[in-house]
């Protein structure tokens, strides 16, 4: 769901997850609870009107009981949020034209909480935009880059610890997702994304900085980096 968050709230007797972000102003916004109606099939479901303290619009939320946990989970929300793609720099188009097309559709299948597809198009776009990087920002030949694995590729042309971490979490939690169990069920699935905003950052400035400072600098020295 296009960028809401939620919250764990008690109201009364029930536990549910409380947007915590509008779909209507999207802004962030402890929204009121209006009307709580609970409708008993064979499952239990909850509608609950909000009303958001920032643009005071209503909304609906649609909940089902969850199979194991006593807090009940969002089915859906009315209006649906409407998905809006993420707009990338020039430089992230110039280093790799695939890469914003491939964040997107894994970010649409993340929306729509389809998180296997999420995470394994993630994964690739990841894959894509240090293959892209290598070759195209540092000139590495594409008949060496193309052969090397995703972990190579992350050994050899990434600088710095934590642009290293960043890309060694997407990895492994991406191919988690392919594997028949999951390993690390207790990852929020939302921090492979931000890792990768992470990463897009530092290698925008990356391929900023090794290819030509914008003004003439001293020659590095770290005996003077103070
Ligand atoms: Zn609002």
């Amino acid at each position: 769901m296009q960028n809401i968050q939620f919250e764990n709230y008690t109201y009364g007797t029930k536990k549910f997850k409380r947007p915590i972000t509008c779909p209507h102003c999207k802004i962030s916004t402890a929204s009121t609870v209006i009307e709580v109606n609970e409708i008993k099939s064979t499952e239990k479901y909850l509608n609950i009107i909000y009303e958001c303290t920032s643009c005071h619009k209503e909304y609906y939320v649609c909940y089902m009981e969850s199979a194991v946990s006593l807090i009940f989970d969002v089915l859906g929300i009315f209006p649906h949020p409407i998905f809006s793609e993420r707009i990338f720099p020039e430089t992230i188009h110039n280093i790799s034209p695939n890469f914003p097309s491939l964040y997107n559709q894994a970010y649409f299948a993340e929306e729509h909480q389809k998180f296997d597809i999420a995470a394994m198009g993630y994964r690739k776009a990841l894959e894509v935009l240090i293959k892209d990087f290598a070759i195209n920002s540092l000139n590495k030949p594409q008949s060496e880059v193309l052969k090397k694995t995703l972990a190579n590729s992350i050994s050899e042309y990434l600088d710095g610890f934590d642009t290293f971490v960043a890309a060694e979490c997407i990895r492994i939690l991406g191919n988690d997702y392919t594997h028949y169990e999951l390993r690390y069920t207790d990852v929020d699935f939302s921090y492979i994304r931000k890792y990768l905003d992470f990463f897009i950052t530092r290698i925008e400035m990356q391929a900023i900085t090794s290819s030509h400072p914008l003004v003439p600098v001293r020659e590095y020295s770290q005996s003077e980096s103070e």
